[in-house]
C-alpha cells in the first residue's frame, strides 16, 4: 500500500502533517484545504487529490477535522510508531544530525551511532552512543532498525552502505556527495548540498 503511492506525494504528505500539527497547537479543530495548500506552498485541487489518495474525504462546511487527519496521514506514512535509525560517520555534520534528532524529532529515535575513529567509540557523542562499525549488525537487529543516515566522506560511502543493507537497511539516507548502488529493494534519498544549489542557482537565473 506504501509502495502505491508516488514518493512526491509522501513527501506532501509529510508537510502537510506537519501544517496539521502546527494547526492543532493553534487550537484549529477544523481546517479546509486551501488553508493546508497555502502553508504548504501548493493549489488546494492538489491537497484534496493527495489526501483522497490515502482515502480522507472532508465535508463541505467544516473541511477536514484536523486530528483525525493528522492520524490517517500518519498511518499511511507508517509512522504513528517510533522508527529507529542508525548514523554512520561522527563527523561536523554527523553530530549536527545527531544533536537535531536527540531534540526536535519525536518520530525518529538516533539508536546508535559508529564511526572508524576510536577516539569516538564507546562514547556518547551529541546524546548518542558511539559504536565500532563491527556491533552494526547486532545493534541493528537488536534495535530493529531499518533505516540508516550516511555522513562520512564520499570514498567511503559506498563501503558503508553495503554494510548496512547487510544488517538489514533497507532505507538509506546519504549526505556523502556520491550516488550509492543499492539492490532494488532498498530505497535511497540522495541529500546532495551542493547539486541542490547548483540547482536552485541555475533555475535563479533568470
Ligand atoms: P568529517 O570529516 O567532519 O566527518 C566524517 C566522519 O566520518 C569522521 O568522524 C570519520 O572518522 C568518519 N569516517 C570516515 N570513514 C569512515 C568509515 N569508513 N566508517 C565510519 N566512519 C568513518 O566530515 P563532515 O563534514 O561531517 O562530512 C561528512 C559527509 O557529509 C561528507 O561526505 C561530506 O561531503 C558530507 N556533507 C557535509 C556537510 C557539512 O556541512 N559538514 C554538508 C553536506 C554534506
Amino acid at each position: 500500500m506504501k509502495r502505491d503511492i508516488p514518493l512526491k506525494t509522501i513527501e506532501r504528505l509529510i508537510k502537510y502533517r506537519r501544517i496539521l500539527d502546527t494547526l492543532s497547537r493553534q487550537g484549529k479543530d477544523f481546517c479546509y484545504s486551501h488553508e493546508i495548500a497555502q502553508l504548504a506552498n501548493n493549489s488546494s485541487a492538489q491537497v484534496r487529490r493527495d489526501l483522497m489518495q490515502i482515502g480522507y474525504n472532508g465535508t463541505a462546511q467544516q473541511g477536514y477535522m484536523a486530528e483525525e487527519l493528522n492520524k490517517i496521514i500518519s498511518h499511511t506514512l507508517d509512522l504513528h510508531s517510533l522508527q529507529n535509525v542508525i548514523l554512520v560517520g561522527v563527523g561536523n555534520l554527523g553530530k549536527a544530525i545527531l544533536s537535531y534528532f536527540s531534540f526536535q524529532q519525536p518520530s525518529f529515535r538516533i539508536v546508535a551511532a559508529f564511526d572508524v575513529d576510536e577516539q569516538k567509540q564507546n562514547r556518547v557523542i551529541s546524546g548518542v552512543h558511539c559504536y565500532p562499525l563491527n556491533d552494526m549488525q547486532n545493534i541493528v537487529r537488536q534495535n530493529e532498525t531499518t533505516l540508516g543516515i550516511i555522513t562520512v566522506p564520499a570514498e567511503h560511502a559506498q563501503r558503508i552502505a553495503d554494510e548496512m543493507i547487510q544488517s538489514g537497511i533497507t532505507g538509506i539516507l546519504n549526505f556523502a556527495p556520491v550516488p550509492l548502488k543499492v539492490p532494488a529493494e532498498v530505497v535511497v534519498e540522495e541529500l546532495d548540498i551542493t547539486l541542490k544549489l547548483q540547482k536552485i542557482a541555475f533555475l535563479n537565473n533568470k
